[in-house]
């Protein structure tokens, strides 16, 4: 029942962003650029950051600025309770799997570590067959472009050299031993702030790896600084942030209908908006914009949606391991962004391994984290809950199990290499950082976002890709997408469509 006290407000609009991550900041940009006025909503918040600003949470004393509407801590192993707060991370509980994401303006780059890596060509194919064809494409000029747009760069050798990132050094020295090739991660990263925390300017965030819920120094190029920058600094874009999308409709003209509680940052709605829009970009996330299409076509609201929404889900095959008391010294502090990496190129089943510096050591140990991840069977799926009014994850353990395998081999190999044992933390609570598809490409949606048989609805971000990226992180191939597909959505649906 609709609560009267609260006021109903009517908007129109031509073209509606929802969500404002690597699909939401490209789609913006391209749709201001093509001279469409365009509303951005986003349930998060706006994060200012700069040097030794304290706008973020912080792992020592962690607080409600980490976590979305929660009364504890989304991130394992750390532990408090407070008033819920629009914080910066979400956890996504399904069955089998909890997905952790970005919850903020510029959505996952916010507080993601910014490895931004480009598949090859036959582990994108792997991953997205249905897309392969594009790719020489992409490598031309979409991957090229948010490169560029994010400035990517890679560790500085003096950087590397210093103390803190004795850990990368040592995750260096092990890996060939362990058949695989190094390489040193793409990162969004100007070192100039790092090199600011190293010599005494700046407080340590980078160099204590306490990134996971921002960069508090800033010197990160995320999307609300980058694209969203650009398309706001065009006059037409419009942004509205906490705003929380509910439902999505068709009405009987062909007109989406969007409904949408403006809350408070202790979650209190404070009105409920109705927009009305000729075209809707869906950005929400592989988790936000699955849930939403579930839930139109659990409850009607949008007739004729593919029988593949909710389908084709997997989790990029993330397994965190932490690496306890190898040989080498690792020093006290270990630094970040994750900024080293290796993979075996002959592996049957590829995959990349990278080392995240860990913001706190256990006392008394040594421990750093490696992450893994690679190409996955997307075998997950989402059905409506109508005593929530939500959509749920079922992850079944056979979609990432050649995976599995794998990983936990050449992590035996690393352990011995460079002495120690290595934790699958993932054994224990299966979690992924980097959920993919739901609304696959393909089966769901055309390879422009188009979801089929549905004018001016568009999915351009992580939903559509089923289940993995070729091997690599996200986050690069979901913007490089999003790149190609609004390419032909301005060559061919602006000014007709919308
Ligand atoms: C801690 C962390 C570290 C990571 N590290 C890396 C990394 O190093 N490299 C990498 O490639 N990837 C990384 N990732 C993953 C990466 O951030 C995601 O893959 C990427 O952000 C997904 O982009 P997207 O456009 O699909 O959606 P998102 O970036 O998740 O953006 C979706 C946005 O939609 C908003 N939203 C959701 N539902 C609603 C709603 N109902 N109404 C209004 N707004 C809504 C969200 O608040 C969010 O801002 C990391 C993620 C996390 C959480």
């Amino acid at each position: 029942m609709s609560d009267t006290s609260i006021p109903h407000t009517i908007h129109r609009e031509r073209a509606v962003v929802i969500g404002s991550g690597f699909g939401g900041g490209v789609t913006a940009l391209r749709l201001c650029e093509a001279g469409v006025s365009t509303l951005l909503l986003e349930r998060g918040l706006r994060w200012e950051t700069g040097p030794n600003a304290t706008t973020f949470s912080r792992f020592d004393g962690i607080d409600n600025r980490s976590a979305w509407l929660s009364e504890r801590p989304v991130v394992r192993n750390l532990h408090g309770e407070w008033a819920p707060f629009t914080g910066v991370l979400e956890a996504v509980v399904g069955e089998g799997i909890t997905s952790t994401v970005g919850a903020a303006l510029g959505g996952g780059s916010v507080m993601y570590h910014g490895m931004t890596l480009q598949p090859t060509k036959s582990n994108f194919a792997a991953s997205m067959p249905m897309a392969a064809h594009l790719y020489d494409d992409l490598d031309e000029w979409a991957y090229p472009t948010v490169a560029r747009m994010l400035g990517i760069t890679t560790v500085p050798d003096d950087v590397l050299a210093s103390a803190p990132y004795a850990s990368s050094r040592a995750f260096l020295d092990a890996a060939p031993d362990a058949g695989l090739d190094t390489f040193p991660v793409p990162l969004p990263v100007d070192w100039e702030y790092v090199r600011g925390e190293l010599d005494g300017r700046f407080a340590a965030t980078y160099t204590t790896s306490d990134i996971a819920f921002g960069v508090n120094n800033g010197g990160k190029n995320s999307i609300d600084v980058t694209y969203l920058r650009a398309a706001e600094e065009t006059g037409l874009l419009r942004v509205e942030t906490l705003h929380v999308v509910r439902d999505i409709g068709r009405d009987e003209t062909g007109l989406w209908e969007i409904v949408v509680d403006r809350i408070a940052t202790d979650g209190t709605v404070l009105e409920n908006k109705t927009i009305v829009a000729d075209a809707v970009f869906l950005n929400a996330g592989s988790t936000g914009t699955t849930r939403l299409l579930v839930k139109a076509q659990a409850k009607g609201l949008i007739p004729d949606l593919p029988d593949a929404v909710g389908t084709q889900w997997g989790n990029n095959g993330d397994r965190i391991y932490a690496w306890i008391g190898m040989d080498a010294d690792i020093g006290v502090q270990q630094g970040g962004p994750a900024c080293v990496g290796g993979r075996d190129p002959e592996s049957p089943v590829p995959f990349t391994v990278i080392h995240a510096g860990s913001p706190e050591q256990p006392p008394g140990m040594k421990m750093m984290t490696l992450v893994g991840f690679g190409i996955v069977d997307a075998v997950g799926t989402w059905t409506y809950d109508p005593a929530t009014d939500d959509a749920v994850l079922t992850w079944p353990e056979r979609g990432d199990a050649a995976l599995r395998a794998t990983l936990a081999e050449y992590m035996a190999r690393i352990a011995q290499a460079g002495g120690g044992q290595m934790i699958d933390t993932d054994a224990v609570a299966p979690g992924t950082w980097h959920p993919l598809g739901g609304v696959p490409m393909g089966d769901a949606a055309d390879l422009a976002g188009r979801v089929h048989g549905q004018r001016g609805l568009y999915v351009l971000d992580g939903a559509r890709i089923p289940g993995s990226t070729g091997a690599c992180n996200p986050s690069m191939t979901i913007a490089a997408l999003a790149e190609h597909s609004m390419a032909t959505i301005v060559r061919e649906d602006v000014g007709s469509v919308f």
